[in-house]
């Protein structure tokens, strides 16, 4: 049994149930404890659990994984922690755990998993149209030309055609900057994200090692992408997991368009006089995985980028950075339990309406999706982008 590792055996002796991360103090920053207010549906609440799991008082059950399964996964809990509990990991345990006994995960999420094992996409793209988005942009082959710099694109950009643009912009921003890079087109793999938040850890191994294969046979010292959880992924879970390392340096696009502001690579022609916010993704930062996935995450190098842009002003949210509200697309939840997640969207979507800016910016597709459909749900009047529209935008 997974929840029996020591990592989890020590977060369930460590956690002393002092509430800093459930109840009132919470409410606003556990989107678990948002929807079932008055309930001790909390960080605290799970960790008790799977203490009495491991006791043997209570039994995994098909009742328990429609909850677990119904969670973001998000971290705020772990960032209030003092205890410095990685409370994710311990959901995913749990899930994994259930997924061996059976049990998970949701009926909803089969076809993300079956998207991954026949297509090595959750979004079930063949992998032949998987670099449709780059007809006729002259990006070379990764797999058959030495690169410095490899673009891993994942599936996400690759497959939503709404989305396709964050993967021009990005070849096009590199492009401009005389970057030697590549794509690995039709044969780029599926980082394994959903099996990873699923619990479906057998095939995460397979995947990863197949994905981490293709990465390390190109000469690229460099990996970047413009997807919050490829690149938490391959940063920090293919390590953390036991997959493996990338030989080359990962990078998200953000902090390496930051350095290739500091070269003067990336120069712009146009203003653009914009007010806009900015959504720190959970993957990104509290979920990164970096310094030991509790406060460290990549906060700065986003807003670096987005006040290098000429004319953009950029107004925060009341909640940033660690203290970042979810965008409620985490953790399977999206596909599980679509209501759940438009909940979760919507108060984040007001509270960027609130700051006055005309455009929702954010580093991950996932949120660019997520808050695409929180807007129209809730009727506010703004749009949303990745970072990287604008900054091609501008050039
Ligand atoms: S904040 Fe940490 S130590 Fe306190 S109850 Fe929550 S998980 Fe346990
Ligand atoms: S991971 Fe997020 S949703 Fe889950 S208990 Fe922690 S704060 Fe709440």
């Amino acid at each position: 049994m997974r929840i029996d590792d020591q990592e989890i055996q020590n977060a369930l002796r460590f956690c002393w149930g002092c509430k800093d991360c459930s109840g009132i103090r919470l409410d606003d920053q556990c989107p678990l404890q948002f929807l079932h207010r008055g309930v001790d549906f909390s960080a605290r609440g799970i960790i008790s659990m799977v203490r009495s799991i491991r006791e043997r008082q209570v039994s995994l059950s098909k009742e328990m994984a429609e909850y677990i399964f119904r969670e973001p996964l998000c971290g705020r809990c772990s960032a209030s922690c003092e205890a410095a509990i990685d409370v994710p990991m311990v959901i995913r345990t749990l899930r994994a755990d259930l997924v061996d006994a059976g049990l998970g995960p949701l009926a909803n999420h089969r076809p993300l998993i079956q998207g991954m094992r026949n297509y090595s996409n959750p979004w079930m793209l063949p992998r032949s149209r998987r670099a449709d988005w780059a007809k006729g942009l002259g990006i070379k082959d990764a797999g058959k030309e030495d690169v410095d710099v490899l673009y891993y694109v994942g599936c996400t950009a690759a497959s939503d055609r709404g989305l396709n643009g964050v993967a021009q912009s990005t070849a096009g921003v590199l492009k401009e900057a005389g970057v030697d890079f590549g794509i690995l087109g039709t044969r780029e793999n599926c980082c394994g994200t959903i099996a990873y938040q699923l619990g479906d850890w057998d095939f995460l191994y397979r995947q990863g090692k197949a994905n981490l294969e293709s990465l390390n046979n190109t000469k690229a010292k460099r990996i970047v992408t413009a997807c919050a959880g490829c690149f938490k992924m391959l940063k920090s879970v293919y390590p953390k997991m036991g997959v493996g390392r990338t030989d080359a340096e990962v990078l998200h696009l953000s902090e390496y368009m930051v350095e290739l502001l500091g070269e003067g690579r990336i120069t712009f022609k146009r203003q653009l006089p914009l007010k806009v916010t900015y959504h720190d993704p959970c993957h990104m930062g509290r979920e990164s995985g970096i310094s030991g996935g509790r406060q460290a995450g990549v906060y700065d190098a986003p807003r670096q980028a987005i006040a290098a842009i000429p004319g953009v002003e950029l107004i925060e949210m009341e909640r940033t950075r660690e203290k970042s509200w979810c965008c409620g697309a985490g953790g399977g939840l999206k596909s599980g339990d679509m209501n759940a997640s438009s909940q979760i969207a919507r108060p984040r979507v007001k509270e960027a309406e609130k700051t006055g800016a005309e455009l929702l910016l954010s580093t991950c597709p996932f949120c660019e999706q997520q808050f695409r459909d929180g807007m129209k749900a809730a009727a506010v009047p703004m749009r949303t982008a990745d970072i990287v529209e604008l900054v091609r935008e501008a050039t």
